[in-house]
């Protein structure tokens, strides 16, 4: 790329459009380089290669389904940037996925591996498809027949999946299976969050809420409040919210509300959390259990010391920051707040933890599961614990340090953090040819 390359502005480029709702995955991520851009000295040659992803790729998989029809599904794995290591990122079974979609996930996954300081780059796929109208056997067909597809594009050295919405450890085992049988050799370092059995992670998927956990003290120490007496409301009961709020509970946190897509369980006195099954253990469990429930709406609005979204995106807008009452955000969800919230969040004072840090303990269990592949030795239960709390510790004072210096938000400091290492990378490495 030359200095003359052009940029065309777009609305991504424009931080002061009105409303920025709804913003998609890729209009966020290329908003969010510019802004982290905008205080770095780097150069634009490097902020106009990291705008675009290195390579997509689209594939058409097609199965047999279980009455002997076939259907055609499209596939795609965009993969953005590489300087730092091997592509990583997951691999989603969802009816609307899009190409644009795994282009601005991909550059997401580029952005988290970094402030982590992980070595890896971003990457993002996903068949287009509802698998909840697949039979076991035919999303095994579909998943072996994507892995074949792509095959010559993921590999341990290469890109490395891992599962999304609409997969699970039964679908990367399928898919390292797939690849094994291809290379002639059992390769488990080719995706990440397969079942322990067959080279999968101890810890692993309570990892993101492990992380948001860890994340949520730290930010409780920095503002010079304690855990114990802290008071906590977490939106969504699964993986992420259940393995945050039990930690928590567990630290001394007064975890006073819950929530899943039904309502809100709210006790004042605290939730005994470990009694209350999360989404996977017994979906839609929460009103059930609950002896006071509140709308969800509601639960945006309770005065707590914490308030932790881990269920969706966007559910944090325009239309309700100015009724949110917490003292602190901490993101447990990818993209929970949209960036007019945020901007009104900001003006409120509130701080906002972002997902890319709290929430990236999953992609950093998924390294120590890459590198427990690839030397072929497992770790305990103990040490991934231990080495999540320290690689989060040190991301954890990187983005601090860049929040304090620069009095810019949490958000932007994460960001800057992952740019710098990024722009570092490329100029160290330079561009090729
Ligand atoms: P999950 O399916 O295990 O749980 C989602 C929970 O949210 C369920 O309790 C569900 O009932 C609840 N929910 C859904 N809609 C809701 C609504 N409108 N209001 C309140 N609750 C609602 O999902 P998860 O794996 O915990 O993921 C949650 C979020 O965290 C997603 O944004 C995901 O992308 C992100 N995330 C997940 C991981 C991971 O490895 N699991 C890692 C990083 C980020």
């Amino acid at each position: 790329m030359t200095s003359e390359s052009t940029t065309t502005p777009d609305k991504t480029e424009d931080s002061t459009v009105e409303s920025t709702e709804p913003e998609s995955a890729l209009e966020t991520a290329r908003r969010q380089l510019h802004q982290a851009a905008s205080h770095l000295d780097i150069d634009q040659n490097i902020v106009e290669r990291l705008k675009h992803p290195m390579k997509v790729h689209e594939v058409t998989v097609p199965i047999e389904r279980d009455d002997g029809t076939v259907d055609v599904f499209t596939g795609y794995r965009a993969q953005h940037d590489s300087v730092r290591g091997p592509y990583k990122g997951g691999l989603r079974y969802h009816p609307e996925v899009t190409q644009a979609e795994c282009v601005g996930l991909g550059m997401w996954m580029t952005w988290k591996c970094a402030v982590m300081d992980l070595p890896f780059g971003g990457a993002k796929g996903g068949v287009a498809v509802n698998p909840k109208e697949l039979s076991s056997g035919e999303k095994e067909r579909l998943t072996r027949r994507f892995a074949q597809e792509i095959r010559d594009v993921i590999g341990p050295n290469r890109d490395i999946p891992a599962p999304d919405m609409g997969t699970d450890p039964q679908t990367m085992a399928w898919l390292m299976d797939a690849y094994s049988m291809q290379e002639g050799e059992t390769t488990p370092g080719v995706v990440t969050g397969k079942p322990p059995v067959v080279g999968g992670s101890e810890g692993r998927e309570e990892a993101p809420g492990r992380s948001v956990a860890i994340i949520t003290k730290r930010a409780c120490e920095y503002y010079n409040s304690d855990l114990n007496g802290t008071t906590v409301a977490v939106q969504g009961y699964g993986s992420v919210g259940a393995n945050a709020a039990r930690l928590l509970d567990e630290w001394g946190a007064t975890v006073i509300a819950i929530s899943d897509v039904n309502g809100t369980m709210y006790d004042p006195e605290g939730i005994d959390t470990a009694a209350v099954p999360s989404h996977d253990e017994e979906p839609e469990a929460v009103t059930k259990y609950a002896d006071d429930v509140i709308s969800n709406d509601e639960l945006f609005t309770l005065d707590v010391d914490v308030l932790i979204p881990a269920a969706l995106g966007n559910v944090i807008t325009e239309a309700n920051a100015d009724a949110i009452a917490a003292d602190l955000v901490v993101e447990g969800a990818n993209g929970p707040t949209t960036s007019s919230a945020s901007a009104i969040l900001a003006d409120r004072d509130i701080p906002v933890i972002p997902d890319i840090l709290a929430n990236a303990g999953g992609v950093t269990v998924s390294y120590f599961e890459w590198l427990q592949d690839i030397n072929r030795r497992s770790w305990s239960l103990e040490r991934v614990n231990d080495e999540l709390e320290t690689e989060m510790q040190a991301a954890w004072e990187a983005v601090r340090t860049e929040f304090e210096q620069r009095d810019v938000t949490w958000r932007d400091a994460a960001y800057i953090v992952a740019l710098s290492r990024i722009a570092k990378a490329h100029e160290a490495r330079g561009l090729w040819p």
